[in-house]
């Protein structure tokens, strides 16, 4: 998939869109775009902008040698995946010193991964840093325009996006250091349950369809990775007929992930502790019931709170 993944490997955030500083006129004027700056980790002159899709190309370069400050329009040569939408994608790159430019050029392109440009100081910039900005859809116009507040902006078919709109986090190629408090979603490595890998955001009933008028087999606690197989309406179905609501599901990595597994007896007893009292509230357990391991203890295993049941009876 082409996903369109942050391109520092280091995420070093230090002003976000909504802040009140520099990027005050971006945000309040009309229309608006939504930059970043990132210094990618420390204070030097010592990060790189990556190719963050699958192909770029550059578009425009500006303010070289000059006393505005550099800036590089980046565009995807086709429809890239993001968190909210697919499609093409233009990106806006300000700071870059004059002699970061010497090996770019209008047409030149870029594979995915491929250092693209440094990190500068050039123009108002009161540090090395990348100011970002990204727009969905390809450049309009020339690129930018002034807003309202008469700062420049990005001008793509689309408009702007918000950088948790449009960049993926991969844990493998950037280390998180401050998000500047902006709630991206992370990419899922795993490349076998791609998409439809999700979590569980709260202690969440399974039911024999979907609709809260079947079924109640058994809750999965907070954290559950489940892998959704089908959606009918705000329902997902996790198995062949198992139902959760979707909205207690989410994309986002949490922190505690617990995996699941399978009944295999007939009836399988649920106890408070391990081989302690029989419960009777979603218990028995019929055959392929879904449950989540949190943790096993001897012989038994840890299914949500206060449920527990036969180790030897899960797969
Ligand atoms: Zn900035």
């Amino acid at each position: 998939m082409n996903y369109l993944t942050y391109p520092l490997k280091i995420m070093k955030i230090t002003q976000g869109y909504n802040d009140n500083y520099s990027h005050r006129a971006h945000n309040t004027g009309n229309p608006k775009d939504y930059p970043i700056d990132d210094n990618g980790g420390s204070s030097k002159k010592d990060a790189y902008f990556y190719c963050p899709c699958d192909e770029m190309i550059v578009k425009k370069v500006y303010g070289i040698g000059t006393t505005a400050g550099n800036t590089l329009w980046l565009e995807s040569t086709t429809p890239v995946v993001t968190p909210t939408f697919t499609d093409y994608v233009g990106i806006i790159i300000v700071h870059p010193n004059d002699e970061s430019f010497k090996d770019i050029y209008v047409g030149k392109k870029y594979k995915r991964g491929e250092r693209i440009i440094l990190e500068g100081d050039d123009g108002k910039a009161t540090g090395p840093h990348f100011h970002i900005s990204v727009g969905r859809g390809k450049f309009k116009g020339t690129g930018w325009e002034q807003n309202s507040n008469g700062i420049w902006i990005i001008k793509t078919t689309e408009g702007a996006v918000k950088p948790q709109e449009a960049f993926f986090i991969d844990k493998s190629f950037t280390t998180v250091k401050d998000t500047k408090g902006i709630d991206f979603t992370y990419l899922n490595n795993d490349e076998e349950n791609d998409q439809n890998e999700m979590y569980v955001t709260k202690s969440l009933n399974v039911r024999y369809g979907p609709g809260t008028n079947y079924y109640n087999v058994n809750s999965l606690p907070t954290g559950t990775k489940v892998k959704v197989l089908e959606t009918k309406d705000t329902w997902s179905r996790i198995s062949d007929n198992e139902w959760v609501s979707h909205n207690f599901l989410t994309t986002k990595v949490p922190s505690k992930i617990y995996n699941t597994k399978k009944t295999i007896a007939t009836s399988l007893n649920v106890r408070k502790t391990p081989n302690g009292k029989k419960l009777t509230e979603k218990a028995p357990l019929p055959k392929n019931t879904t449950v989540a391991v949190i943790t096993a203890s001897g012989n038994w295993t840890k299914i949500n709170e206060n449920r527990w049941v036969y180790s030897s009876y899960l797969e």
